[in-house]
């Protein structure tokens, strides 16, 4: 069972902020910006308890919580507790994927005892930054995911497919990520309104509904099936930014400023880890989960978004999907080695090879 863990700090910006102002604990407290389209990006859960969620307007979050503390967002703070996090995992665990600042997967492979170390991690964690974490642990991402999820704050869930499948049997299909709402009206509409239903749903009638990309795809989630694995900085051979729309995107102009966006997100990461890399690509996947992917290889390696997002751009432009977007993404791949570091004798570094 214990193959995966997913790591996810509780209420990370909030948190971050609570630890620095103690006098606001207790209290309901939202991390937003300010201005007529703001949006709330983290709530604590005082606050959650009046209905408030991250992505909602942060003027309607004031109306359900009229006295919640809104504090703007500090992003250095939040990489700096990141980092302070994930140096503690990575010294516990090998293999880390990072999802975001405040969420990853561990590799558990090869672990003794893989329940106490990540207890351990947890411990560890919250001695030195104050902040607590939920855990899910599965025999794949998915589960681990979900789980992490089911008992938070400072869950530890620990499921087997099986488990999850009866433990979730009841709750909707949009629990499972990459189940959006509108996928989840058209289920109910068929009379799957449960992860039970769709699960136990004959897949010709997934497939007749849904396309045969999709039908199949909902069919493996709704098992909690899932055969990706972590991906470790270290060996990633290419990094990507992507993202899910809440509702599938057909206007060109929405698109590309999502391309766009991405490919700055994907350059700044790519920069801050001092890698570039020569070939340029995208991901698109249509409303019926058709995945396409297109990219170009330069003569030189980059991480510079002056090069990244006019390429990604014109990749779009020259595929012009023929159908709505559910899921854009960005990739760099053919990074260059790693600047060698000054001292490392060369003759030592070829016998090695
Ligand atoms: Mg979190």
């Amino acid at each position: 069972v214990a193959r995966i863990a997913h790591l996810d700090v509780d209420a990370f910006y909030a948190s971050v902020e609570l630890l620095r102002r103690p006098e606001l604990r207790g209290k309901p407290v939202i991390v937003s910006g300010t201005g007529p389209r703001a949006v709330v990006t983290t709530a604590s859960y005082e606050a959650r308890r009046f209905g408030v969620g991250s992505a909602m307007p942060t003027a309607r979050a004031l109306r359900l919580c009229p006295a919640a503390v809104l504090i703007p967002p500090d992003f250095d703070a939040y990489r700096a507790a990141s980092r302070r996090v994930w140096q503690i995992v990575g010294a516990h665990v090998d293999r880390v994927e990072q999802v975001g600042l405040d969420e990853g997967y561990l590799d558990l492979d090869g672990l003794v005892s893989p329940r106490a170390a990540v207890r351990r991690i947890v411990v560890d964690v919250h001695a030195a930054t104050g902040l607590t974490v939920s855990v899910g642990i599965g025999p794949n991402k998915l589960v681990a995911k979900v789980a992490s999820d089911a008992e938070k704050p400072r869950g530890f869930v620990v499921l087997s497919r099986e488990e999850a499948c009866a433990r979730f049997a009841e709750a909707s299909p949009g629990l499972v990520p990459g189940i959006g709402p509108k996928t989840v009206a058209r289920l109910d509409a068929l009379g799957l309104s449960t992860l039970g239903a769709l699960a136990g749903a004959p897949e010709e009638l997934l497939t007749e509904r849904f396309g045969p990309n999709l039908g199949r795809e909902l069919a493996r989630r709704a098992r909690f099936e899932h055969a990706g694995t972590v991906q470790t900085v270290r060996e990633a051979k290419s990094q990507s930014s992507e993202t899910t729309f809440d509702t599938d995107v057909g206007d060109r102009g929405t698109q590309e400023r999502a391309i766009a966006d991405l490919a700055r997100d994907l350059a700044g990461r790519l920069g801050r880890r001092d890698l570039r890399g020569r070939t340029i690509g995208i991901k698109v996947r249509l409303d019926d989960w058709t995945t396409v992917t297109r990219a170009r290889t330069l003569d030189h390696a980059t991480n510079d978004v002056e090069v990244i997002a006019p390429i990604a751009l014109d990749l779009l432009r020259a595929y012009d999907p023929p159908r709505p977007v559910r899921l854009l993404g960005v990739r760099v791949a053919g990074f260059e080695r790693p600047p060698e570091p000054r001292d490392a004798p060369h003759g030592q570094l070829q016998l090695a090879l």
